[in-house]
C-alpha cells in the first residue's frame, strides 16, 4: 500500500522540481592555453579555435543569460586571454549588467591589456598559482617563466584595486608548501585563497599516480587551514574541502544538478557542470540551435536529475537529499555506469571503501612523472 508523502516532504520535493533561477554561468570562451596542467578540468578531447563561438554570439549569450536571472559571469578556458576578443567580450558583458570574473593563468596578459579590462570595468580576477616557486609552479604548468609572470600579473591587479582570488590546485607534488601558498596570497593582497584538491576527472584521472596526495598530507593540510583560518580572520577567507574520498559524505555538486549554475563550452554547448560531458549516456544542447533559456528549463540533459524525484535508494530514502543531491553525478557515473547512482564518495555508497582504497593506494606511488595536457 502506497503512504501518502506528509505534506511538508511533498511541498520540498515539488519545490526542488521546479527550474530555478541561474545565479552564475561559466564561459569557457577556448581551451586554447599556453600551459599545460596535468590536473586540468578541460576535457581530453578540447575545442580547437576554428569551432569557438564567434564575439557576437557569445555577447548574445550573455544577454540571454542575464535575462533569465545570472548575475556573475565567469570568463574561463583554457585561458580566456588567448581570445584577441577578450575586452570586446568583457564589455559585452559589463552591458548586460553581469558581474564581470576573469579566470585566468595570467600568461597572455600585458600590462597595456590588463589596464584595458580595468577600464572596461572587469570587477574581480581569479588568478591561478601552481607552486610558490618558479622552480615548482613551471614545471607543474609546463610553461617557463609562468611564475614569474604570474606575480607581475598580481601587481597589476594590486594597483588597479580589483579585488583578486587566488585559485591553487593542490596535490601531492605541492601540498607540502601549503603555508607557503597561504602566505603568497596574503603577500599578493588577495581577499580569498580556493585551497582547491585535485578532482580525478579527464587529466587529472590520467595524472592520479602523479597527483593523489597521501593520507598524511591530506590531514596536515586541514590543520594548517585550520590555523590560518584563525590567524587570518579579516584578512583572507580559505575556501578549503576535503577531499571526496577522505569524507564520509559528498558535496552538494554544483549546488546540485542544474539548480544554481551552468557552463557553455568554447563551441556553443551548454551543461549543468563543467565535466558534464564524461556521462555519455546525456547529449547537450548547443546555443546555436535553441535559446539558453529553453536549454536550462527544458533540456533534458537539464532535467534529467534536477530535484530530487530522480534518484534511487538509498538516496531515496535519505534525510541528506536536499543537502547534497546525492553528490556528484560524473563520478557516479565514472564508478558505476549509471549517473543517478549514488557518489560513491558517500559513505553509504557500496563502492565508497573501494574509492578510498584506491585513492590511498595512488598516494603511495612514487611516481612524480606527468602526462601534460595538449590540445
Ligand atoms: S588548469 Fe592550467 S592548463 Fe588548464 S586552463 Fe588552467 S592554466 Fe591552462
Ligand atoms: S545516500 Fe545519497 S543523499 Fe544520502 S548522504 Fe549519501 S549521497 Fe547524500
Amino acid at each position: 500500500m502506497n503512504v501518502p508523502l506528509k505534506n511538508a516532504e511533498q511541498d520540498m520535493r515539488a519545490a526542488l522540481a521546479r527550474t530555478p533561477v541561474p545565479m552564475a554561468m561559466l564561459a569557457e570562451l577556448t581551451h586554447r592555453c599556453p600551459l599545460k596542467c596535468p590536473y586540468c578540468s578541460n576535457p581530453l578531447e578540447m575545442i580547437r579555435k576554428s569551432r569557438e563561438l564567434d564575439t557576437e554570439t557569445w555577447i548574445d549569450v550573455f544577454h540571454q543569460a542575464a535575462a533569465m536571472g545570472v548575475l556573475h559571469v565567469h570568463l574561463s578556458g583554457g585561458e580566456p586571454a588567448s581570445r584577441r576578443d577578450l575586452p570586446e567580450l568583457l564589455t559585452g558583458a559589463r552591458e548586460a549588467d553581469l558581474y564581470t570574473n576573469l579566470i585566468t593563468s595570467g600568461v597572455g596578459l600585458t600590462a597595456a591589456k590588463f589596464a584595458d579590462l580595468a577600464e572596461r570595468g572587469l570587477d574581480h580576477v581569479q588568478l591561478s598559482i601552481q607552486g610558490v616557486d618558479g622552480g615548482t609552479a613551471d614545471r607543474i604548468g609546463g610553461y617557463k617563466g609562468g611564475f614569474e609572470k604570474k606575480m607581475e600579473v598580481a601587481d597589476w591587479i594590486a594597483k588597479e584595486g580589483i579585488p583578486l582570488t587566488i585559485n591553487a590546485v593542490m596535490h601531492r607534488q605541492n601540498l607540502d608548501r601549503l603555508a607557503d601558498t597561504i602566505d603568497l596570497s596574503v603577500k599578493l593582497g588577495a581577499r580569498r585563497l580556493e585551497v582547491a584538491h585535485t578532482q580525478y576527472h579527464g587529466w587529472a584521472y590520467k595524472n592520479r599516480t602523479a597527483l593523489m596526495p597521501t593520507m598524511g598530507q591530506v590531514k596536515r593540510g586541514g590543520e594548517i587551514v585550520a590555523e590560518a583560518r584563525e590567524r587570518l580572520k579579516g584578512t583572507l577567507v580559505i575556501d578549503y574541502v576535503t577531499p571526496d574520498h577522505l569524507a564520509d559524505f559528498p558535496k552538494p555538486c554544483m549546488g546540485g544538478w542544474a539548480r544554481v549554475g551552468l557552463n557553455v563550452t568554447p563551441e556553443g554547448k551548454v551543461l549543468p557542470c563543467h565535466a558534464a560531458e564524461t556521462i555519455t549516456t546525456l547529449e547537450f544542447e548547443n546555443v546555436k540551435d535553441r535559446p539558453l533559456t529553453e536549454i536550462w528549463d527544458k533540456g533534458d540533459a537539464f532535467r534529467a536529475y534536477r530535484g530530487v524525484d530522480w534518484m534511487q535508494d538509498p538516496c531515496q530514502s535519505c534525510d541528506r537529499q536536499a543537502k547534497d543531491f546525492g553528490g556528484c553525478r560524473c563520478q557516479a557515473f565514472a564508478w558505476t555506469g549509471d549517473a543517478a547512482a549514488v557518489d560513491p564518495a558517500c559513505s553509504k555508497s557500496p563502492l565508497h571503501g573501494e574509492m578510498r582504497a584506491a585513492a590511498i593506494a595512488d598516494g603511495e606511488v612514487q611516481a612524480d612523472e606527468f602526462e601534460y595536457r595538449l590540445m
